[in-house]
């Protein structure tokens, strides 16, 4: 009886993360995937050269064209939140200067976010502000 109790328990735990992720994942997937707003505009590769890790809410690193959940890669946060834990500010400079070395490259969606496939890799910076006014596509 306890012990079904506990695998009961264990088993909403884990469907609930699994709901989540694949929350996550369907909303992350589908902005990366179907929704890129093309390749950066003048303006926008002027103001990608001066981010700072403090302008990112949060980095992706992972593999390419692969499920966002957190499986194929990683999440990394420039300032500690509610719901996440991974507070790397070196991981997400590393990323941002990945995205700056490879500004051909760069898409843009949704107003915030800035993306590359490089390699056999995504990197991915969801800004914590919209490109300036006059910046979008
Ligand atoms: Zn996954």
């Amino acid at each position: 009886m306890n012990n079904e109790t506990t695998n009961n328990e264990m088993d909403n735990t884990k469907m609930n993360n699994e709901t989540m992720n694949n929350e996550l994942m369907n909303e992350t997937m589908e902005r990366i995937t179907r929704h890129s707003d093309g390749k950066l505009n003048d303006a926008q590769r002027a103001t990608l050269a001066t981010l700072k890790a403090g302008d990112i809410e949060k980095a992706y690193s992972g593999k390419a064209r692969r499920c966002m959940c957190g499986c194929a890669g990683n999440y990394y946060y420039g300032a500690a939140g509610d719901d996440h834990e991974n507070v790397n500010v070196a991981q997400v400079t590393r990323v941002l200067n990945v995205l700056k070395r490879n500004v051909d490259v760069v898409e843009q969606q949704d107003g915030y976010i800035a993306h590359a496939i490089i390699g056999n890799r995504s990197y991915v910076v969801y800004l914590k502000h919209a490109w300036l006014a006059g910046e979008a596509n």
